[in-house]
């Protein structure tokens, strides 16, 4: 089995030490009174739940996965799975950060995301379960009548009941402006949805007594594309007035998916056929609705892969300090043994701590975002809330896309590091690499969230958000500028900086010449930003470790982030250089292609 040590040394350093999250909480009336010790105690119980819960369910529920019975429609989870649920709801996980109006412990939202990260390190598959409900209960809360409120928010609050997002169909997954699923109103006010959707994550199980879909679909009369989609919930048994179980609802698994990774999680072919739901939001504007769910999603989806980029760190670590093979080039360093560990070897180092730089880079990030969302959405100030959400929306499609890509390097570098037992099942590192891909894929591809980013969220405000992270990047840079152990961080990250606006500026011009340039830079431009934005936390979390040792600290903790962020710039910021050179080529490499592609 695999092993996991919950990173909460790593947690503290960045919720405290580098983010000051108590401090910034303070503004918040809600959060205002919460300290570090609790919010340690909350992480340090969550991390006992995942490693001792459901870190023994993964390898066993990948092996077995999810059954279907055809005549029933009902789907049975791995085993232990149903089990580990309860105790999850039991131990009232679900409701940490959801709204005390509707139950919940109104923790902020960056605790829950802590906790989430050690839960997908342990079992991606399960923590779909539980997640996809987190993002349909953010979706109600901002969008649901309040009847809609009342009905599901308590019971998605306590975890009774599950969630689900219903957008894909089969011929439109990305360009959902095709989609056909029809809902036809009813007299009482409510609607009749029939169509067919597939890869519904969590469509049909057994953990929990219902399952609450949310359904985009097209009223009669809604115009054509993606403005006339509108949003429903759809129950898996209808809930009466007072909030008990009804009938079962016309909507149910026709098929489960056979899929590449995590195989414990229930890919469902859901067939509605007069299922009854209600309206969400306005009529036509589901999608901005189910944009909610997306972007909770987003942040999810970011967090799932910086999961497993730990665990699947952790495990390769231990296996290069076990595992002897050859001798160190530069002489015997285990000289009580046959061969030295395969830690020695340069190459071993470089896979670890690429990983490492990945996974505690993305902490940095994912925490941060967090917490400006936690602000966003509960700060007095208005301005502030503004100043936030902006950042959240320029961060979001870095955090799904830039972490995911690197989540599944890491994966396989860690795999790498265990040589040919690494793609042997029992260790299970081939198991973190077929689950990481799928982040790279579901909730809108890699592709179309670095054109969200270069198209929308740059181009579109004319650099606006960019510049405010850029200030944000010069701030840093001025104020480190004075400490000679500091230049070996900010230097690169200063050069980088002064590279991107003109960068940018040449593309969006381009771009007015020809669309297709934005598709053709997208994918490396997101990259830049992505290390932009980690060389951004990476110096400075290099400056707080080196702070902390200048007062003679001797945690080897601070000297182990100084050499990770060392690491960091000399040998995976330098990306940036490619890809910028990359960038400045233009389409006509790939547009021009009639003949390579015939
Ligand atoms: C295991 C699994 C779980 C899933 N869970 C859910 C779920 O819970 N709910 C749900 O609704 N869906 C779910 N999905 C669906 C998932 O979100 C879609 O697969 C994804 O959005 C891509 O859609 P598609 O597969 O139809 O690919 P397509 O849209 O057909 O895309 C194919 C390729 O073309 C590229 N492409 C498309 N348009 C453009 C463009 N404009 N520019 C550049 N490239 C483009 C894509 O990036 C991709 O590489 C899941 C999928 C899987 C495999």
């Amino acid at each position: 089995m695999s092993q996991y040590q919950p990173p909460l040394r790593d947690m503290q350093f960045v919720l405290h030490e580098l983010l000051g999250a108590t401090q910034e909480l303070k503004s918040i009336a809600a959060h205002a009174d919460i300290d570090a010790d609790t919010i340690n105690a909350v992480l340090e119980e969550g991390g006992k739940f995942a490693s001792e819960v459901i870190l023994p369910l993964n390898g066993p529920g990948d092996a077995q996965g999810c059954r279907l019975n055809p005549s029933t429609h009902e789907v049975t989870t791995p085993d232990g799975f149903k089990k580990a649920y309860e105790q999850y709801v039991a131990g009232g996980w679900p409701s940490l950060s959801c709204d005390p109006e509707f139950g919940g412990q109104g923790l902020p939202f960056v605790v829950n995301q802590c906790f989430y990260e050690m839960l997908t390190a342990c079992n991606q598959a399960w923590t779909m379960y539980p997640g996809l409900s987190r993002s349909a209960y953010e979706c109600l809360h901002t969008h649901g009548t309040p009847e809609q409120k009342e009905l599901y928010l308590p019971r998605l609050t306590t975890g009774e009941w599950t969630g689900t997002m219903c957008l894909t169909e089969p011929h439109c997954g990305t360009d959902l402006g095709m989609l056909r699923t029809k809902a036809a109103p009813l007299p009482d006010g409510s609607f009749a949805l029939t169509g067919q959707k597939i890869f519904i994550s969590a469509g049909e199980h057994d953990i929990a007594s219902n399952i609450i879909h949310l359904v985009l679909a097209r009223l009669p009369d809604a115009p054509a594309g993606s403005k006339g989609i509108s949003l429903f919930v759809v129950p898996k048994f209808k809930v009466q007035a007072d909030g008990s179980l009804g009938e079962r609802n016309a909507i149910h698994c026709g098929a489960l998916e056979h899929k590449m990774g995590i195989h414990g999680n229930a890919t469902c072919q859901m067939i509605l056929d007069g299922a009854v739901g209600t309206l969400v939001g306005e009529p036509n504007k589901g999608l901005a609705a189910m944009f909610v769910m997306m972007n909770a999603a987003r942040l999810g989806v970011g967090n799932q892969s910086l999961g497993l980029t730990e665990v699947a760190y952790q495990n390769a670590l231990a296996y290069a300090k076990d595992r002897i093979q050859m001798r160190s080039l530069s002489g015997p360093k285990a000289l009580d043994k046959p061969a030295d560990p395969i830690l020695v070897h340069p190459d071993v180092r470089r896979m670890l701590l690429t990983a490492k730089a990945y996974a505690e880079g993305g902490r940095a990030l994912v925490s941060f975002c967090a917490l400006m969302l936690d602000k966003e959405l509960h700060h007095p100030d208005e301005s502030v809330r503004k100043e936030c959400a902006e950042l959240v929306a320029l961060l979001t499609p870095i955090v799904k896309a830039f972490l995911t890509d690197n989540g599944f390097e890491a994966t396989n570098t860690c795999l790498q590091v265990f040589g040919g037992h690494g793609y042997i099942r029992e260790w299970g590192m081939e198991q973190f690499v077929r689950d990481a891909r799928i982040n790279m894929i579901y909730e809108g591809t890699n592709t179309i969230q670095s054109l969200d980013l270069l198209g929308r969220k740059v181009l579109g405000n004319q650099g606006a958000s960019l510049r405010k992270f850029g200030k944000m990047v010069a701030a840093l840079v001025q104020e480190a500028s004075a400490d000679p152990a500091m230049a070996e961080f900010v230097q690169p990250l200063a050069t980088l900086g002064s590279q991107v606006t003109p960068l940018t500026t040449e593309l969006g011009l381009k771009a007015m010449q020809n669309p297709d340039e934005v598709g053709a830079a997208a994918v490396d431009y997101l990259r830049v930003i992505g290390h932009l934005v980690f060389g951004y936390f990476w110096a400075r979390m290099a400056q707080v470790s080196l702070k902390a040792m200048a007062t003679g600290n001797k945690d080897p903790f601070y000297a182990s982030k100084v050499q990770t962020a060392r690491f960091y710039f000399a040998r995976l910021f330098p990306e940036t250089a490619m890809l910028t050179a990359r960038l400045r080529v233009g389409s006509a490499s790939l547009m021009d292609t009639e003949a390579a592609l015939a």
